[in-house]
């Protein structure tokens, strides 16, 4: 074997001598700070819309949510300037320690909000919250008619206690009770847009579908779909802070578990009574994979585009032999196959070959 050059980089020392974040910004790239990351547009693909690309700093890396691409300092510069790993450490080593450290760079939160563990208060008003969307939502035929539309039947939409925020009710409900406060802080309410005209707060979630995310029969997160989809608004836009596993309690000490990557192919998945979760993305960091712990299959559910070719890439290093990646019709999800005649029909087929090959991935292990 060749010997290998990199030993003459400390790369850990070139790690710590460059955070991240002063490598992406050193590159003219605008970072901001959202909950516990740094986002910013992504210079490997043409990030026009909302940025895809995520700075860690807490884990030092970084990760495009476009490109499916990732890594630490020394990939980043690797990346951007084409060049090899030997290469990248001799840049980084050429550089004066920290060069930008001392500019004004954006800080992320200290701690990012776990949903899991919210305070007494909070959980209380997380389920009124929850409890006011699902009446507004028996109120509200566009918002029925959407649901319908996507192939979620009416008994899936009270199971998962679905709703739709109007945008106004919650405030009104907390302002005559309590709560208000904690609902700014959770950021389910937030001060108008400027030139808005709109008096009072603004809800987060206001003009969506609301999927909350329970645990015990409490609502402890949202994540909401617009009606419409329009240039100035993202179609999914979710309470901040790391985002928790959607459907984890229907998935917890099973043998078998579906992960969808989207919010409507897990509401699919659910329709056909499977046990299905979802990272509502392509990311979910091995550390947080525990409640898999005694699924012998995890099948793959993921777009058949290039992000979910990566990420089901990803899966399969953190899940081993128990990850079975089901190839979905091209440009197809698992809800636009819910939706087309013979859709399960066609799912079951994907699933059993999934099976067989998990057969034949065990005589092969031993
Ligand atoms: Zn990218």
């Amino acid at each position: 074997m060749a010997s290998i050059t990199s030993c003459r980089f400390d790369v850990e020392a070139l790690r710590r001598e460059h955070p991240v974040a002063n490598i992406v910004a050193g590159y003219g790239i605008e970072l901001r700070p959202s909950g516990l990351t740094l986002v910013g547009r992504c210079p490997f693909h043409n990030d026009g819309g909302r940025p895809n690309l995520h700075v860690y700093p807490e884990t030092q890396s970084w990760y495009c949510f476009r490109c499916g691409v990732g890594g630490d300092a020394i990939e980043f510069v690797k990346r951007r300037e084409g060049i090899g790993f030997v290469e990248a450490c001799q840049r980084l080593a050429g550089l004066q320690a920290g060069p930008t450290s001392h500019t004004a760079l954006p800080q992320p939160m200290q701690r990012e909000r776990r949903w899991d563990r919210l305070t007494l208060e909070e959980q209380v008003v997380m389920n009124t919250a929850c409890a006011l969307y699902q009446d507004s939502l028996w109120h509200e035929p566009r918002a029925l008619a959407y649901l319908r539309e996507r192939g979620v039947p009416d008994w899936v939409t009270r199971q998962c206690s679905l709703g739709f925020s109007d945008g106004h009710s919650l405030e009104g409900y907390l302002r005559r009770r309590s709560g208000l406060r904690a609902a700014k802080e959770l950021g389910l309410l937030g001060r108008p847009k400027r030139d808005s005209g709109a008096m009072g707060l603004r809800e987060l979630l206001g003009g969506r579908i609301v999927v909350p995310e329970l645990r015990g029969g409490h609502c402890i997160w949202f994540i909401g779909r617009s009606l419409v989809d329009g240039p100035n608004s993202p179609k999914y836009l979710a309470l901040p802070g790391e985002r928790p596993v959607l459907g984890l309690q229907q998935v917890v000490g099973r043998r078998e578990a579906y992960l969808c990557e989207g919010v409507f192919d897990y509401l699919t998945a659910v329709t056909w009574k499977l046990p299905a979760f979802s990272p509502c993305g392509t990311h979910l960091p091995a550390e947080r994979l525990g409640f898999l712990a005694r699924a012998r299959v995890v099948y793959g559910v993921l777009d058949g585009d290039e992000a979910g070719r990566a990420a089901a890439e990803r899966f399969g290093e953190q899940l081993g032999e128990r990850w079975r990646p089901l190839r979905l019709p091209e440009g197809c999800d698992l809800n636009d196959l819910g939706r087309r005649p013979g859709g399960r029909e066609e799912f079951s087929r994907l699933v059993g070959a999934g099976r067989l090959l998990a057969r034949g991935g065990d005589s092969h292990g031993r």
